[in-house]
């Protein structure tokens, strides 16, 4: 932290994150954000914010990128090889983070840089 300055569109932004405690796409943030900012600069925040380490992104089963805060119990993402997966809900769309921690395993002669792991199912508000 420390190198974004917190601007106002900033700080609108990180509030619908801590909000929601989801993760959201950006198509949900440029809808919300509208009144308040363009497209191109949710854009360019959600890049300054994930080369910060504030957030991370995945890609969703509908091709969307989404972004999440990093939490304590899941910021290994990048450091080492454990990651945490991501949930979708086919029935009503709600996307997070997962809390729990999958290693992964070393490849020979492969380097392996990044992990994406997407859970698709539903969730406990839609399974009951
Ligand atoms: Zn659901
Ligand atoms: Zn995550």
């Amino acid at each position: 932290m420390g190198i974004i300055r917190k601007t106002r569109s900033v700080k609108a932004l990180l509030n619908e994150f801590e909000q929601n405690k989801t993760a959201l796409s950006t198509l949900d943030l440029v809808d919300r954000l509208n009144h308040q900012m363009n497209k191109s600069t949710v854009y360019r925040i959600l890049e300054r914010l994930e080369d910060d380490g504030i957030l991370h992104s995945f890609t969703g089963q509908d091709g969307l990128t989404w972004y999440a805060l990093h939490n304590d119990n899941n910021c290994s993402h990048s450091h080492n090889f454990n990651t945490h997966p991501h949930f979708q809900c086919r029935d009503c769309g709600k996307t997070e983070c997962l809390s729990i921690s999958i290693p992964i395993p070393e490849v020979k002669e492969h380097s392996i840089e990044s992990v994406s792991l997407l859970l698709v199912g539903r969730c406990a508000d839609c399974v009951s």
